[in-house]
């Protein structure tokens, strides 16, 4: 018998399927360069994993090195940014939150990498702020 997952996902066409076993290692904001651009956005809010705990499925699943340690997968469809992984933390997926159909239970827990936050990306939300995360993250 296969256990239902805990958490599931997916991207804004629905091909790519994320399903994840147990709870979030951490949830953070990361607002490093590398990451604005891979979501087009301020920052991007992650949700880290156990790699063995995610399944991701669908046939449009394509993954861009961002640099020789950095691993992004995406939906080659749509365009949604899936996942960051890295050689730092080689055994977690860093799953973008926003895509969970549960998103709101994760919570953050800081930002990361905040002297790269844009001036007019106000955070007054009370989080721990750090100057990287902790391991480089382009
Ligand atoms: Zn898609
Ligand atoms: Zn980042």
């Amino acid at each position: 018998m296969t256990r239902e997952p805990d958490h599931v996902g997916k991207c804004l066409c629905g091909e790519v399927k994320i399903e994840v076993m147990g709870d979030a290692l951490w949830v953070g904001h990361c607002h490093c360069p590398s990451c604005q651009k891979a979501v087009a956005a301020a920052f991007a809010t992650y949700a880290g994993f156990k790699k063995e705990a995610v399944r991701l499925s669908g046939d449009s699943l394509a993954v861009f090195r961002s640099s020789p340690r950095v691993t992004r997968r995406f939906c080659n469809k749509c365009g949604s940014p899936i996942s960051f992984e890295s050689d730092a933390w080689p055994d977690e997926f860093h799953i973008h939150v926003a895509l969970m159909k549960d998103a709101a239970v994760f919570k953050p827990e800081g930002h990361s990498y905040i002297r790269n936050r844009l001036p007019w990306a106000h955070m007054d939300d009370g989080l721990p702020t750090h100057d990287k995360f902790s391991a480089p993250h382009e």
